[in-house]
């Protein structure tokens, strides 16, 4: 599935696919400082332990010795047995602080030869502080373990240089891993940052986009245009809508049309009605003057109708306007309008057809109509006939009015001169 297609998603998936997109960063960041701080602070306190342990045990090494040396000191000038006795636990107490610190594990190769190098010269130092405790001329010794006591200190200070330089190279270490840290932290917030803003565009395009297509549908319907269609193909809640809204606008359209058909026809005939007519005639007379097409109307009468209603009832009367209309809708052709033009007058609105033509077309349907016999369903049979005017633009009318007009003159002279008949203008 491609990830920046949403069509597939629901509104819901989405929202909460941008709040974690908004959100996972966040919480890593959160997460991840927490472990790192943890982790840094145990690193610290690793790097600060040793070396504090270490410089803090070289000190007290070195009083230990200086204080030793001092009893020695102090012992060959007023030979004080006691003294010799101090020493001795000195000394251990030394010997015991050099194993302590060389067992340490975290002693560097340097450091541990330069202690074990101290120790070994302290040794030499007790075998020499035994000569003087022992000897009745001990100057030499003195000597000598004045020198072995500088030595000692010379090498424990060496060693003091080297932690320093160790907490110094630990130091930078410290300050690496927090630039490191503050890095990965403003690189978390910055992809955030743009995670939330990248994760916003996508929710407000994921919805404004189908919104500015239902608002485009919304015009098209306000204007009247129901066959606009939503192109939404989404799989989603406003997928769902635009389908019902399509459905809607499709059901819409048909009731429309209906509507239309229905208020265009007349109840009884199922021919256009009057209004209807007026319309169409208006249209063709246009249409005609503009191309310079030829039209015709023919307008007719049922003969003394008022008798047949009056001999076989009102509803053999309705079955026999019934029967003249179907026989002039067989007669027209599919282009021509056949209307009720009024109670028992009808009218035929005939496009590109001059005179010549609709006086063929009335003739027709004026034999047609006097051949036919309409039978009631009580086996009645009526035979009635029709007296038909007709009208052709220009020349005997240029408005549909005019040629109505013209038409209904022609009508009354065909029942003025007997029925049964056509006439022109
Ligand atoms: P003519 O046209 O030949 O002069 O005589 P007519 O008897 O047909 O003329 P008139 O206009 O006097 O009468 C028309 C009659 O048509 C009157 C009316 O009762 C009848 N009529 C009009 N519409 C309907 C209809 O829908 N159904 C029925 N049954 N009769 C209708
Ligand atoms: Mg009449
Ligand atoms: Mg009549």
């Amino acid at each position: 599935m491609n990830l920046f297609s949403f069509k597939n998603l629901s509104l819901r998936t989405r929202l909460l696919v941008t709040m974690g997109v908004v959100f996972i960063p966040l919480v890593v960041v959160a997460i991840g400082s927490g472990i790192f701080l943890q982790h840094a602070a145990e690193q610290f306190n690793r790097l600060t332990e040793q070396p504090v342990y270490k410089l803090q045990t070289t000190s007290r090494l070195q009083n230990q010795i200086r204080s030793a040396h001092a009893l020695v000191n102090n012992y060959a000038s007023t030979q004080r047995y006691v003294l010799r006795e101090q020493f001795k636990s000195e000394a251990q107490a030394t010997e015991n602080a050099f194993v302590e610190i060389l067992a340490k594990p975290f002693l560097g190769p340097q450091e541990y030869t330069l202690l074990a190098n101290a120790r070994r010269e302290w040794q030499d130092s007790v075998v020499l502080a035994n000569r003087i405790f022992t000897s009745t001329a001990p100057k030499a010794a003195l000597y000598q373990m004045d020198q072995s006591v500088n030595q000692i200190m010379f090498t424990l200070d060496q060693i003091y240089d080297a932690y320093y330089s160790e907490i110094s190279a630990q130091r930078s270490q410290i300050n690496e891993a927090e630039s490191r840290f503050l890095l990965i932290i403003a690189a978390a917030i910055g992809f955030g940052l743009v995670s939330a803003v990248a994760g916003a565009m996508w929710l407000a395009r994921s919805v404004l986009v189908p919104l500015r297509e239902f608002e485009k549908g919304m015009t098209h319907f306000t204007n009247d245009n129901l066959t606009y269609r939503l192109d939404l193909n989404h799989n989603d809640e406003i997928g769902r809508l635009a389908r019902d809204f399509n459905t809607m606008a499709e059901s819409l359209m048909e009731h429309k049309t209906q509507l239309e058909e229905l208020s265009s026809r007349d109840g009884l005939t199922g021919l256009y009605n009057r209004r209807e007519f007026e319309d169409r005639l208006r249209e063709e007379t246009q249409r005609a003057r503009r191309y310079g097409k030829s039209l015709s109307v023919i307008i007719l009468d049922i003969d003394h109708f008022k008798n047949v209603n009056d001999r076989y009832g009102h509803q053999a009367g309705d079955e026999t306007l019934i029967a003249v209309a179907d026989l002039i809708r067989l007669s027209a052709r599919p282009m021509d309008a056949v209307c009720r033009y009024g109670g028992e007058e009808l009218a035929v609105i005939l496009p590109e057809t001059d005179a010549s033509g609709a006086a063929i077309l009335a003739e027709r349907i004026r034999a047609s109509v006097a051949e036919s016999l309409t039978i009631t369903p009580q086996g009645v049979e009526i035979q009635v006939t029709v007296s038909i005017g007709f009208a052709a633009f220009p020349q005997d009318g240029d408005t549909g009015p005019g040629l109505v007009k013209a038409a209904d003159e022609a009508l009354y002279a065909a029942k003025q001169e007997g029925r049964n008949l056509v006439r022109s203008h």
